[in-house]
């Protein structure tokens, strides 16, 4: 029998829950913290069809196959935020707890613009849109603002897209997609301004033109995302998925990276029983 051992992962998005999965699969348990909910950024993902040998399926579809992992295997979930870390110790806002092994699986943070930030109906993500929209402005010219347009027109919101550049920086398929839909794309229109009109929005551009919407979706990139690390010995500690890269933000990577971690704390614990 293998010495209990604390494996702490922090972040129940792709990256930490398939690191967990693959633990449990050895036997080993794991303890898995998450601020918000399952799934990390995935949930908000209109279509998925860039992972090889899983056909195309929406965010919502990814998360409920990883809730029932979770349940099957009977995965321990702690809500909690991780402020920060210290050699063997994790200080969270609701408690503190102690690791052997530690896995940061903490994702991304929105750029922010926190002038535009005026109300509820700002977000930087689609799930946390308020419900009953029937139109919504996305400022953005990459793949997760087209994603977002994409998955407004199809849950029947009318999207219009407003990007800095001359082009999108999206997938051209996602923006062919768009395209398809004839929702409107602004080119070369940064907002400028977010005012409250009532429930609703005015954006007013840079060339000084106003419209209302329900909502702002802002997607205009995405940076690390760590808890405050005052660790000396990294031998112990894994930063995995998207908080490890700024540029192979994949769930695919997210996913072979969780797996990766599980083996190598395997490895550590003296190898498969
Ligand atoms: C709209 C959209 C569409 C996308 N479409 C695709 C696609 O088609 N194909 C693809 O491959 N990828 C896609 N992605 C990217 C994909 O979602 C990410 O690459 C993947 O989710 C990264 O997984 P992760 O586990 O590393 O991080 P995340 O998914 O960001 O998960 C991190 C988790 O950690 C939690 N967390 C953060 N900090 C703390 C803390 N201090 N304490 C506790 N919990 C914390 C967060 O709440 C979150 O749940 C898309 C992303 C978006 C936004």
């Amino acid at each position: 029998m293998r010495p209990q051992k604390h494996i702490c992962i922090v972040g129940g998005g792709p990256a930490g829950l398939s690191c967990a999965l693959m633990l449990k699969r050895y036997g080993i348990s794991a303890r898995i913290f998450e601020k918000e909910e399952i799934g990390g950024l995935i949930r908000n993902a209109w279509r998925v069809e860039n992972i090889p040998l899983m056909p195309a399926r929406s965010g919502a579809e990814i998360v409920a196959e990883f809730k029932r992992l979770i349940d099957i295997n009977g995965l321990e979930i702690v809500k909690d935020e991780i402020l920060s870390v210290e050699d063997g110790r994790l200080f969270g806002i609701k408690g503190e707890y102690p690791y052997d092994f530690l896995v940061i699986a903490t994702g991304t943070k929105p750029k922010r613009i926190p002038e535009f930030e005026i109300s509820e109906r700002v977000s930087y993500e689609y799930v946390k849109l308020p419900r009953g929209i029937s139109n919504l402005a996305v400022y953005g010219g990459g793949d997760i603002a087209f994603d977002g347009a994409l998955k407004a027109f199809e849950n029947g919101i009318k999207p219009e897209i407003f990007i800095r550049g001359e082009r999108p920086r999206a997938l051209l398929k996602l923006v062919e997609e768009a395209r398809n839909r004839k929702i409107p794309i602004h080119h070369k229109t940064p907002i400028r301004e977010v005012r409250s009109h009532g429930e609703r929005l005015v954006i007013v551009t840079s060339q000084g033109e106003q419209q209302e919407f329900d909502a702002l979706l802002i997607a205009i990139g995405r940076v690390e995302n760590l808890p405050k690390m005052n660790v000396e010995n990294f031998d112990k500690v894994l930063i995995i998925g998207d908080a490890a890269h700024v540029h192979y933000r994949q769930m695919s990577i997210a996913i072979g990276e969780g797996i990766k971690a599980a083996m190598m704390i395997i490895e550590l614990l003296g190898g498969a029983e």
